[in-house]
Order: C-alpha cells, then structure tokens, then sequence
C-alpha cells in the first residue's frame, strides 16, 4: 500500500477519534489519526504550564466502576501508560435556607446513606423525607424498559411526579443533572438522565487520571502506532474528499492522503457543513445538520495559587435557585434573570501532587455559559463574576492566594477542539445536546449519507456523560466500520 493510503484515515484524537482508530488499528486495519492539536484528548486533553499540569477545565470522570477509559486501556493492552485515580472524596457545597454555604458529609465509596443527604439538603419533615426516598429508589432500581419509555420526554417532567423539595430537585439539577448533560432540564431527555444517575449511584464518580485525562487519549493513540497505524499531530484537516457520493481521502496542512473510509471526530456540524461541503449533500440533510442543537457551555478561571486552599479533588456549588431551566437562561443571556446556576471546581494536586509545583495549588473552575464562541467581552465577564463571587465565598482564602489567574472560554474551547459551523456553535461542552428529539433513536446517524463516511465522538453512536459518551460511540463506531471494511474486501 503507498505510503499515503490506508484503510482508514481518523480525523482527530478526542476521546471518540482516538478510542476509535486504537481498537480499528488492534483490529488489523491500517489507520491514519490526524489531529490538530500537539497533543491527544479533545475537551478533556492534558495541558502543562509553568510546572502545573491539569486538564485545560474541570473534567470530572463518572462511573468509578466499569469506566469505559479503562474497558478501552485494558482492550488495547496500553493501561499502563495512564493510572486512574480515586479518591472516594468531594467537597459540594448548598446554601441552605439561612444562605450559609454548607459541605456535603462525606460518605465513603459505597457507603451513601440517603438520610445524611437528607439532612444536608434540610429535608427534614417526614412526608417529604419518604416521599424523597421513593424517588432515589425508584431512579436507582428503574428497569431499563422503563428507562427506555421515558425517551423523547423531559427529565424536568419525570422529577415533577415527585414534588420534590426545593432543595432535593436542585441537588438531582445542579449537582447532577447540569454538570453531567448542560443542556437545561426541562429539555434533558429523561431517559439519557435516568441512565446515567443510575449509573452514579450504583457505580460512583469522582475518577481522575495522573497528568490529567489527556494521558488516556495519548495511551489510546500509542495503541494505534503499536498496531502499525499513523498518529500526525499538528496536521488539521480542510477537506474530506469526495468522488460521486464515496470519500476518497483528507486533505490536512500536512499533506493529502486517501482513504475509501474516513471517520470524523470534528463534530458533525463543522464535518458536514464545512470539511464536506453542502455541494455533497442533499438540501434536507444538510439543513437538518443545520438545525442541530449543541449542549451549553462552562466558561470559569484556573486560579493558581501560593498555597493549598482546598484538601478535595473536585466539588459542586448549588443552591435552590441553581437548577436551570431553557426560559431562566435564556432570560439570564438578556441580564432579565439571575445568572446564578451551579459552579464547578477541581483541585488536580490532591489526586496527584505532581501536577503542581510544591507548596502552590491550582484551583479550575466551571460555570454555565451559552456555546456561542463569539460572546462579547462583557458577556463573558457577566458569566464569570457570579461564579468568582460564589467561590470567594466558599473559599475565604482563595482571594488572597490567587498569583495569577487565567479565564477560559467558549472561544478557547472552540479553538481548541471544534470550528464553529454554524452561529451560536463551537464552544459547547459536551458536543450536540442531550435534548429530547436528539437521543436514542433520534440521536444522528454515525453513517453519513457519503459512502465510507462516519462520525464519532458525543455527536453520534454513544449515550451518557461526556468523555464516557465519546469513548462508547469510539467503541461502536469502530465495530461498525470493521464490518464495512471487511463487507468492501468482499465485494467482487
Ligand atoms: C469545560 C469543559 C468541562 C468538561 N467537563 C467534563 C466532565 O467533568 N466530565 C466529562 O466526562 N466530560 C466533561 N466534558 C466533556 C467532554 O470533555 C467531551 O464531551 C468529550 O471529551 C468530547 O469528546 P469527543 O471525542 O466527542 O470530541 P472532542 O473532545 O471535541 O475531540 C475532537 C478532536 O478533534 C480534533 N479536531 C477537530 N477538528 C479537526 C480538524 N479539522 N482536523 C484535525 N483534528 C480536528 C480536535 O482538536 C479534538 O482533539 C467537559 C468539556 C469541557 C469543554
């Protein structure tokens, strides 16, 4: 085979692209990974700075137990090159009914007793304590056909049966629901949330990785050179070729190479819309594409700091007034409601000390904000002061510790991960949103109407929260191209 041609061509290595062309590459084919970024990961690479390395924003990992990084590291022999860690830790916080902040009791892993919740979250009459119960119990033990008959239907709708207390239903929004989907709950669709929540309870979250989750996506793509494949970094792509109907190759600033299969980790906007090109399309395709909503966006600081401030790996900030809903942010966009929604926080030198330089701390943060990479400076400073001001707050010493601090947002999130193929996209968090009318059956194709075209990563062929999402749809899309190509070998 010519040195530019392979069986395959991967473009990029988030987790979805790269989880993808390792298990392809173990599989036999020859495959080509390009990516545009120096390093492997996507939203959740590693980054290093001044003796700090950290993920570029908090990137919490969920379930602890039968975590897909680690189905993959160990089915691709490479789980030595990326340890997981966790610490059974986490410092949430609520502000309770006198708008003191309070922490979470800590439980140990597999220890969560709903009466200390309870106590916390200040559910404290009995009607309603039951009542809170038989909702946790009910979301914990629902059978997946009862799951599944909740698709296409709003988790905000599936909360409501209960009447849950302020408190309970900011817990379930904020602390779970916004942080894991970002999409705002009355468009969540229940299944999606009720899968995942189920997944938490019985099987923990808080897992984080040494030098950052980045490490995992380079594992996956040592996988790929270990197998014979090619990994180029650096070399973005500007074109899928396509030759009446079939993709022939990729054109990236590092040189042409051919392919009859192409596989896209871009997202299926920018893939569609820009890397193929509308003239490829048919009119109601192309305008589908169009239409389709991404998640919101986080926007926050990376505080680095003279001193530890802080003794957790992460936490989550709500109160009753946190839990989102589509007309409180949209309101919030036009300064007509409060900004306030819940805040996130990682702190990567208590599940790794050598991720910081001794003595000094980095505290990253993460607070909603629209995916729009375009947002205007004052909107981005509206965004993040409210988010500042809760922290201050939390941690009366963070203020004075600060060095120096740096704000990421949507921008650099698109920047670093997705090109913005239609107004309002390219800095959203998770990739298209979880919303009812784009899951499950709904969810777009991974086969793209070209032929030998696929999409992988959050926007196709996976469920659940983020990097788990991405690497799920890796694991399938792989198996599906595995069955094309060999269905190709076989054709006269
Ligand atoms: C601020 C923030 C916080 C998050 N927090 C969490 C969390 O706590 N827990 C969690 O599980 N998830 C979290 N996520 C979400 C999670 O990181 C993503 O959903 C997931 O990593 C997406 O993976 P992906 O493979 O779909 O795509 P991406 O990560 O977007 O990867 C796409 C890859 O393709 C490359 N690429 C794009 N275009 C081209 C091109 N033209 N040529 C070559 N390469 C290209 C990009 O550089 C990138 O490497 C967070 C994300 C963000 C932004």
């Amino acid at each position: 085979m010519a040195k530019d041609t392979f069986d395959v061509i991967v473009i990029g290595a988030g987790f979805g692209g790269s989880s993808c062309a390792g298990l392809l590459a173990k599989k036999g084919l020859n495959v080509l990974l390009v990516e545009q970024n120096a390093r492997a990961g996507g939203k959740a690479m590693s980054i290093s700075k001044k003796g700090f390395t950290h993920t570029p924003w908090v990137v919490i990992g969920a379930p602890v137990e039968g975590n897909l990084y680690k189905v993959v590291l160990d089915e691709l022999e490479v789980a030595d090159k990326a340890e997981l860690v966790h610490l059974g830790v986490q410092g949430s916080y609520y502000k309770n009914s006198s708008g003191k902040y309070t922490a979470m009791p800590q439980m140990k892993t597999g220890e969560v007793d709903p009466n200390i919740i309870f106590d916390w979250l200040e559910i404290m009459d009995e009607e309603a304590r039951t009542l809170a119960l038989t909702l946790f119990t009910e979301l914990t033990l629902m059978p997946p056909e009862q799951i599944a008959a909740w698709r296409g239907k709003c988790f905000d709708d599936w909360l409501n049966q209960y009447n849950p207390p302020a408190s309970l239903y900011g817990f379930l929004v904020s602390l779970c629901c916004d942080g894991m989907f970002m999409v705002p709950v009355d468009s969540l669709d229940a299944a999606e949330a009720i899968a995942s929540l189920q997944d938490m309870f019985l099987r923990n979250g808080g897992v984080f990785c040494k030098g950052g989750f980045g490490e995992v996506a380079e594992a996956y793509c040592e996988a790929v050179r270990v197998n014979g494949g090619r990994v180029i970094m650096k070399a973005k792509a500007e074109k899928i070729m396509v030759d009446q109907g079939q993709v022939t190759g990729v054109v990236t600033n590092k040189g042409s190479f051919k392919a009859p299969i192409v596989i896209s980790n871009a997202g299926i906007q920018p893939t569609m819309l820009k890397l193929v090109g509308e003239e490829h399309l048919d009119k109601c395709y192309a305008n589908y594409v169009r239409e389709l909503v991404p998640s919101w966006a986080l926007l926050g600081y990376r505080y680095y700091l003279s001193k530890p401030v802080a003794d957790v790996p992460y936490g989550v900030v709500f109160s009753d007034n946190s839990p989102w809903s589509l007309e409180r942010f949209n309101l919030a966009k036009e300064d007509k409601a409060s900004r306030e929604g819940v805040v996130y926080f990682e702190v990567p030198s208590v599940y790794d000390p050598d991720h910081t330089p001794e003595g000094m701390q980095i505290l990253m943060t993460g607070s909603y904000c629209p995916s729009d990479p375009q947002l205007s400076k004052k909107e981005i400073k509206a965004w993040a002061d409210v988010a500042e001001q809760i922290l201050f707050e939390i941690f009366p010493d963070l203020e004075k510790a600060i060095e120096w601090k740096d704000l990421y947002t949507t921008k650099d999130v698109s920047n670093l991960t997705r090109d913005s193929a239609v107004p309002g996209q390219g800095g959203e968090t998770i990739g298209l949103g979880q919303v009812v009318g784009q899951c499950g059956s709904d969810k777009p194709s991974t086969n793209a109407p070209v032929r030998g075209l696929f999409i992988v990563g959050c926007d196709a062929g996976g469920a659940g929260v983020g990097t788990q999402q991405a690497i799920e749809s890796g694991m399938n899309v792989a198996e599906e191209v595995r069955r094309y190509y060999l269905m190709r070998q076989a054709t006269p």
